[in-house]
């Protein structure tokens, strides 16, 4: 390699997640002479979940949802690889790919988010992310409702905050694209392990939720863990058995498996350990945020909104590095608004013990949702 292009720092980013986004922004905005940015992404429009359960209910289409990361790294002059990482060599310091060859990093940036644990290994089952497989395999399921001559079962799995949007939000999209006769085929169940649906929120926020749920028709099981599925019935493991055709699956978040066994410190769940600076705790010149980092000393939720915040810290934080100046470190909020759709144009937002519903909150949900998204566009 010539002198001079060896001089020149390599920063990767793996994954274009909702932190990313902020980085491959804040290097456009500031081209940092001596340095080149590449992107490895295993898919070229990134999705914004938050605005996922709108586009199931028909509100928005697949654009609205998806960030362009081609033309956004054309934007900011930054390399753009389409590939799955599946490795690295922490020694060597490359990050291996799927169909690439090994590429070498300075400093690495991880966020590659998350997926739903657990899941079933089979074809009625449809887990929620990776969102690109979930929009597929939910279109296909829709046409095959339209044409079921019988009624028809289905289940989320999931009473945290993205089942409970899931499921109402396929209520309405079927309301949609059936006639009335074929939607009274169609009973919705939604199933968790918990003892009530949205647990970690307020008691108000429960009773609104268990509200919404009632008038849209769509059966609660809690207490419900899920321990198998076979074709047409889902067993829990206190013996309770379901008639079921199809399950979607909304729980948690699981890590990527090759992450772990890269050898980065991992929690025993097996997200990367970070620091307040969003280093990894064993290897400091590798970043991780959004689902696949577990925060130190202070854990936060695999929440979108910890990744978007901590965008901004991680793209400062990535300049310095390369610069060899002192990082500065992110400060996670102790409580976080949750919006949530409830996709008949209303939304209900829930802060801490505060919770309120209606129309305007999903106008203020839309806006704020917009605007993220605006930014990257
Ligand atoms: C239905 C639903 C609704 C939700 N609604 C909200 C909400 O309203 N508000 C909220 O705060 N949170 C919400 N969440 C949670 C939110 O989705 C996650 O917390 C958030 O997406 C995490 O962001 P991230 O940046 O870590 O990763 P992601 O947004 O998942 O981005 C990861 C990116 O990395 C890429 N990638 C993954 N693996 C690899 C690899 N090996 N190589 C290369 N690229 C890779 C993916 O293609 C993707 O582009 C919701 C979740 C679901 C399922």
């Amino acid at each position: 390699m010539p002198a001079h292009l060896s001089q020149v720092k390599h920063l990767v980013l793996v994954g274009g997640g909702h932190s990313q986004v902020a980085v491959i922004q804040h290097f456009a905005r500031n081209p940092l002479p001596g340095s080149q940015v590449t992107l490895i992404s295993a898919d070229t429009q990134t999705p914004y979940s938050g605005m996922l359960p709108g586009w199931v209910a028909g509100q928005y289409t697949r654009d609205d949802m998806h960030i362009d990361l081609g033309r956004l790294c054309r934007f900011a002059h930054v390399r753009f690889v389409r590939g799955r990482a599946i490795g690295l060599n922490l020694a060597k310091k490359q990050v291996y790919c799927q169909n690439h060859s090994p590429i070498p990093y300075d400093t690495l940036s991880l966020n590659t988010g998350s997926t739903p644990p657990g899941v079933p290994d089979h074809s009625h089952v449809l887990p929620v992310k990776p969102v690109a497989a979930f929009i597929d395999k939910l279109d296909h399921l829709t046409k095959t409702l339209r044409d079921s001559p019988k009624p028809v079962s289905i289940g989320v799995v999931g009473t945290g905050a993205a089942g409970f949007e899931i499921v109402l939000a396929v209520k309405q999209r079927l309301r949609q694209s059936l006639p009335d006769a074929g939607l009274a085929h169609i009973q919705l169940h939604l199933l968790g392990s918990a003892p009530t649906v949205l647990a970690s929120h307020a008691r108000r926020v429960q009773q609104m939720a268990l509200e919404t749920l009632k008038k849209a028709r769509i059966r609660l099981h809690v207490n419900f863990q899920v321990e198998t599925f076979d074709t047409g019935v889902v067993h829990a493991k206190s013996g309770e058995t379901l008639a079921l055709d199809a399950l979607i699956w909304a729980t948690g978040a699981a890590p990527a498996g090759w992450i772990a066994e890269s050898g980065l410190a991992c929690d025993k769940e097996g997200f990367a350990i970070v620091d307040k600076t969003l280093q990894s705790i064993s290897h400091p010149n590798v970043f991780i945020t959004g689902d696949a980092a577990s925060l130190t000393p202070t854990p936060v939720a695999k929440s979108g909104v910890f990744a978007v915040r901590e965008g901004p810290v991680l793209a400062k934080n990535l300049y310095r590095a390369l610069q060899g100046q002192p990082l500065k470190p992110y400060r996670p909020q102790h409580r976080f608004l949750s919006l949530l759709n409830t996709a008949d144009g209303s939304a209900i937002v829930s802060r801490g013990p505060f919770a309120a519903r209606g129309r305007i909150i999903a106008w203020w949900k839309d806006r704020i949702d917009r605007r993220f998204m605006r930014k990257y566009q």
